[in-house]
């Protein structure tokens, strides 16, 4: 018997209003794991109801900004008490490192910690107007019911870039996580209660996108959406929230390039790309899916590169020795087999990879792979694969480079790998993408602000920037002249 869970709402597991679950499977051994409640719009109303009433209680919407920061940081306190735990089912769900998981986990109360410290920082500004008898000054204000949609690959990670900003300014919130990744979103409901938060702030409604997810995006009483995901469901979420007037942050889909230029210590850069795409199984929003290599040095890195994805050790995600995990789900494995046979018919070559790696699990897995005889017109060169399949292709100049890496709709991340000094700098200018790294790659931090350009999203997540997108902005006039008004039909300023 699988265990079964609830939803987490107004404080408390809720049974599903349909009485329905679904059951969450090991994408390594296909065993299930747990049934998840199935949401629908009913519990979406509860949710909402449950969230909108803790943000108008006094324990909520009265306690101090200071007290709001430690609630933040006893959560944090509590996922780093409860990593191993939090890092083996995020694992066990999505098919990712347990290794990884634990890094994740080390960094993710760092996120509680960082938005924690600015609840208190919230602030606006005094303005000086032209009118020396206008006092004027702007102040910040919580939004309401944020609502937060999350995507599988990184549920803990991606779903706390929203939900700790979004508290620390003094919202409620209304998680939607991914339909193949509920446990460890319940789990973090269940340590904010732990950890102090009042009844209602923080509240989940699992279930599927269409049933779940477009209810709440669609419900009057939200008052935000945040959504990390594909780019074609943050187009409808967008086109949502433009009907209703709400604001929505969208960190979407990316294709991102990975250039290694002919100055670059070659074997580090090799390192690079096989981090940028191999890492997580390609199933990363970041993913360096479209490898430039300079001519000079084409050869070479395609032969470490091919070398090492060859002898990536595949296999069960919880050993500690394994570098590559399953897909998280059938669909995925599906998806990316079907992108490289697509592939060889546009006129691909499969270097190395192209199917399932001979090993004794039953999972999704797909082994690493590397398609060479590309180009910017095909469309595994174009469209997003997520999964571990490099693009290599050969470049000659800097201006030719510039205008393939930047032929994309999207626009999330870029990686340059050069020792000269200028031409990094000039690179970071260069290239359309939120994120450029240099000589590194996937890196990230809490502090640190990115934006998706183009395709890849809307709005920013991360550092102090972010606190802008959970808060509104008033603006205050006080007139200090108590004298006769001299003309009411001129305006003052
Ligand atoms: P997805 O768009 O299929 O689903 C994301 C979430 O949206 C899920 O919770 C899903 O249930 C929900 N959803 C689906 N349809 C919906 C609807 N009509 N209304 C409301 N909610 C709906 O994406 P996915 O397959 O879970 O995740 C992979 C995608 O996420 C990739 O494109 C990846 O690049 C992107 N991603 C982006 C970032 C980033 O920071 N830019 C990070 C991670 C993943």
């Amino acid at each position: 018997m699988t265990e079964r869970l609830s939803h987490f709402i107004g404080g408390a597991p809720v049974a599903p209003s349909s009485g329905e679950h679904f059951t969450s499977t090991n994408p390594a051994t296909l065993e299930p794991l747990y049934e998840a409640a199935r949401g629908n719009d009913e519990d979406v109303r509860r949710a909402v109801g449950a969230a909108k009433a803790a943000f108008e209680s006094p324990s909520w919407s009265r306690l101090s900004p200071t007290k709001r920061g430690r609630l933040l940081r006893n959560l944090g306190d509590l996922i780093a008490e409860n990593a191993e735990e939090l890092a083996r089912f995020e694992s066990l769900d999505n098919g990712k490192l347990l290794r990884e998981m634990r890094g994740q986990l080390t960094t993710l109360p760092e996120y509680y910690y960082y938005y924690g410290g600015l609840a208190d920082k919230v602030q606006g500004a005094q303005i000086p107007t032209s009118s020396f008898e206008m006092l004027n000054y702007t102040q910040r204000e919580p939004l309401g019911v944020v609502g937060a949609i999350t995507p599988w690959n990184s549920p803990l990670t991606l779903t706390t870039s929203k939900i700790a900003p979004a508290l620390a300014a003094g919202n409620t919130v209304v998680i939607k996580p991914s339909e193949y990744t509920s446990r460890t979103i319940l789990r973090v409901a269940e340590l904010a209660i732990e950890a102090g938060f009042p009844d209602g702030v923080v509240n989940v409604v699992t279930g599927f996108g269409a049933e779940a997810g477009a209810p709440l995006v669609s419900h009057p009483d939200l008052a935000k959406i945040s959504f990390t995901g594909s780019t074609q469901t943050g187009a409808r979420i967008a086109a949502e929230a433009a009907r209703r007037f709400i604001g929505c942050t969208l960190e979407l889909g990316g294709k991102s390039p990975n250039i290694v230029f002919d100055d670059a210590d070659v074997a580090n850069a090799a390192m690079g790309v096989i981090a940028g795409i191999y890492a997580a199984a390609g199933q990363t929003c970041i993913a360096g899916s479209r490898v430039f290599a300079h001519k000079a040095i084409y050869d070479e890195l395609l032969e470490r590169v091919t070398e090492r994805a060859r002898t990536i050790r595949i296999g069960d995600p919880l050993v500690d020795s394994t570098e590559l995990g399953p897909l998280a789900f059938a669909d995925q494995l599906s998806k990316v087999s079907s992108y490289v046979d697509l592939g060889v018919s546009e006129g691909a070559s499969v270097r190395v990879g192209g199917g399932r790696p001979d090993i004794d699990l039953p999972g999704y897995f797909y082994a690493p792979t590397v398609l060479t005889d590309v180009d910017n017109s095909m469309r595994v060169v174009r469209e997003e694969i997520f999964g571990p399949v490099a693009a290599i292709m050969p470049f000659e100049t800097e201006d030719e480079l510039v205008a393939l890496a930047n032929d994309t709709e999207y626009g999330l991340a870029a990686g340059v790998w050069t020792q000269n000094l200028a031409r990094a700098h000039r690179m970071a200018r260069r290239l359309d993408a939120g994120t450029i790294w240099v000589n590194t790659y996937r890196a990230m931090s809490p502090m640190s602000p990115r934006q998706g350009y183009k395709n890849s999203g809307v709005g920013i997540e991360h550092g102090l920037e972010s606190m802008n997108e959970y808060t509104r902005l008033k603006s205050v006039w006080i007139n200090t002249d108590e004298g006769p008004v001299a003309d009411p039909f001129v305006m003052r300023s």
